[in-house]
């Protein structure tokens, strides 16, 4: 992700000896991921009376902090409720900012211990009795004991990479923020959905010069029904460039390469926005021994209860439709919390 705090967790390997003692409490349930699903399994768990923990690499709501600045959300503010906390908005569609402010103001509200810019490298133990190895940004280790877990780590951290030469140049991002440094340049925008679309008509009103290159042969049928109308037109208008059921086969520092049907077109370019998706860190939950079905890996995972075939493991949100990310969102993912908070009432009870 392209905008850690510059003194956020290095990469390094992790030492083998913890640089601080394990913690003694023993907590019911420890959160991985402290976005809005995040948030709202720590809620409900703690609202039936357990001791939750929330870890975070980044801030609370890391994804949504690292989305465009002047994004404005595709749901109503209601449909992004957690905790039964009204979201009021003025608009009718939320922004981004009213988001971050009304998460913050829920964990607030419910006192949530959240341990922010922790990032989970290691899971141990088993039901019952996890340990959780957690890294903070200067590199320093420690520990987390916790009977139980929710993974809810979302799926915006892991570009799809094309995998083509010049994806590595400094001008290649796979996130895009603001319109603003590209005015007066050459911007290529790589894909045909919403996060395509919307990147192309932001920075085209903000006076870059714009091509779309999409390897289907129209902007894609689930582009929201207020933007494919809008997006076809400047098209159509010639305002922004746009090469349908074509391809990227080559960056270079002043240039691209694109191929349509058999020929070959190089363009002058200053900077390129691949908008080709995210998907889930699926080696993060391997290593905890969760499994995976089909080609879209869907985890392993009870639908009523949502534990993984890890005993004592809970799967939330995203992750839960694997690299089928575009079924579950935030919307139906904050009621994941209700239901593992359900699942863990009758499994501690079990087991006490
Ligand atoms: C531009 C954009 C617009 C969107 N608009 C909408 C919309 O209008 N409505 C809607 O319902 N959905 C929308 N979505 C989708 C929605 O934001 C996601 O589905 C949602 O954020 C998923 O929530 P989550 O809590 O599962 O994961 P996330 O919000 O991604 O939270 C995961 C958290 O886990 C943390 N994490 C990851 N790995 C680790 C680790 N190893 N250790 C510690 N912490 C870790 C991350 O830092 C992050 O904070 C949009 C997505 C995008 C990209």
């Amino acid at each position: 992700m392209p905008h850690f705090p510059p003194d956020s967790v290095p990469d390094a390997a992790p030492q083998t000896t913890p640089a601080r003692p394990a913690s003694e409490t023993l907590y019911d349930l420890l959160v991985i991921g402290a976005g809005p699903t995040g948030l709202s399994c720590a809620i409900e768990a703690q609202r039936a009376g357990l001791r939750v923990v929330l870890v975070d690499k980044g801030c609370v709501c890391n994804s949504l902090f690292h989305y465009p600045s002047h994004m404005t959300f595709f749901t109503t503010s209601e449909l992004l409720e957690i905790g039964d906390i009204p979201f009021p908005s003025p608009n009718a569609k939320p922004t981004r900012n009213e988001a971050l402010e009304y998460y913050r103001h829920v964990a607030a509200h419910y006192k949530l211990d959240v341990r922010q810019y922790q990032r989970v490298e290691r899971v141990a133990g088993s039901n019952g009795n996890f340990s959780v190895h957690i890294v903070d940004r200067f590199g320093r280790q420690g520990i987390l004991l916790a009977r139980k877990l929710a993974i809810s780590t979302g799926y915006y951290d892991l570009p799809n990479y094309m995998n083509i030469p010049g994806e590595e140049l400094s001008k290649v991002h796979h996130y895009y923020d603001d319109p603003h440094p590209y005015f007066g340049t050459d911007v290529l925008i790589i894909g045909g959905k919403n996060s395509a679309a919307i990147a192309a008509l932001e920075l085209w009103r903000h006076g870059a010069r714009v091509t779309l290159v999409h390897r289907g042969a129209e902007i894609h049928r689930h582009v929201k029904y207020w933007i494919k109308p809008d997006i076809e037109n400047r098209i159509k208008n010639g305002e922004i460039a746009a090469y349908f059921d074509s391809s990227v086969t080559e960056i270079a520092p002043d240039s691209v390469t694109l191929e349509i049907s058999d020929s070959r077109l190089v363009l002058p370019n200053d900077f390129v926005f691949a908008m080709t998706g995210y998907r889930p860190d699926f080696s993060f939950l391997e290593s905890m021994g969760i499994r995976f079905e089909g080609a879209d890996c869907l985890p392993i995972c009870n639908p009523e209860t949502l534990e993984s075939n890890v005993p004592g493991i809970y799967l939330a949100g995203v992750i839960v439709a694997g690299s089928r990310t575009n079924e579950i969102f935030i919307e139906n993912g904050r009621f994941h919390g209700r239901q593992i908070a359900q699942a863990l009432m009758l499994s501690l009870a079990a087991h006490k």
